[in-house]
């Protein structure tokens, strides 16, 4: 499970996380919402290491991510990431684009990375894509593309940074039923995301995020239903 405790963050002198404390269980699926520049992106990349914390601790399966004897490479392995934006190698296909990370990362020989990238690009529903190069695929192919490449290092979390934000809005359902399909499968998920319908639909729990601090969490139907906090109402309201 990832523990994050009293995990204070600031950037300069810009306080971007003023105390999160949140606990993610194995097969839980947590939606994160908020506003723009509530500190949503920087939780995600402190929790798999990527940016330094200043206090508290974030803790993933026992251990400390920001612990300085910490293997960090280690631990990416178990945690992936998919981003607004996929970066793809232009040059390499589809199925190369997935293999790269299995054989340079992992070891794996070309035949067994060849193997695990077919399966979880037809996983996403990309299994005719294989030799086909990125920039002959929809955004959403291509955000599906990520999600596969995520799930070949058969992480045993995955942190999804509005996925779908950059999609023409006919692309978008194609790659929220592939994060569903994953939480169905029991895949712990933390999932920022604008798509409320999703958030209530797919999470276990909803977190709203508001400037640096988790200001309510809960289940989605209190969270979507019976908001607390005016914040939380206040945010609901306008992207509703
Ligand atoms: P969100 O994802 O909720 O929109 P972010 O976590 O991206 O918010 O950003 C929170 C705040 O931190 C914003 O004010 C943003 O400008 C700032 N910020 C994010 N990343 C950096 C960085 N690398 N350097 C300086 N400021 C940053
Ligand atoms: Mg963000």
């Amino acid at each position: 499970m990832i523990e994050i405790e009293n995990v204070h963050k600031s950037f300069g002198a810009l306080e971007v996380l003023k105390g999160i404390d949140l606990t993610v269980e194995k097969g839980e699926v947590v939606s994160v919402i908020g506003g723009s520049g509530s500190g949503k992106s920087t939780l995600l990349t402190c929790i798999n290491g990527l940016e330094p914390i200043n206090t508290g601790r974030i803790v993933v399966d026992g251990t400390e991510v920001h612990a300085a004897s910490t293997d960090l490479n280690r631990l990416r392995r178990k945690i992936g990431i998919v981003f607004q934006q996929f970066n793809a190698f232009p040059h390499l296909t589809v199925l190369e684009n997935v293999t790269l990370a299995l054989r340079k990362v992992l070891g794996k020989s070309r035949g067994e990375a060849e193997e695990i990238a077919a399966r979880q690009l037809g996983h996403v529903g990309l299994g005719d894509k294989l030799k086909v190069y990125p920039g002959r695929l929809s955004g959403g192919q291509q955000q599906r593309m990520a999600i596969a490449r995520a799930l070949a290092m058969s992480p045993d979390y995955i942190l999804f940074d509005e996925v779908t934000s950059a999609l023409d809005p006919q692309l978008v359902g194609e790659v929220l039923d592939t994060l569903k399909l994953l939480a169905e499968e029991g895949m712990t998920m933390i999932c920022v995301t604008h798509e409320m319908n999703f958030a209530r639909d797919v999470s276990h729990r909803v977190a709203f995020f508001h400037k640096g601090v988790m200001a309510e969490i809960g289940a989605p139907d209190q969270i979507f239903g019976a908001p607390e906090r005016p914040e939380t109402r206040e945010f609901l309201s306008n992207v509703r």
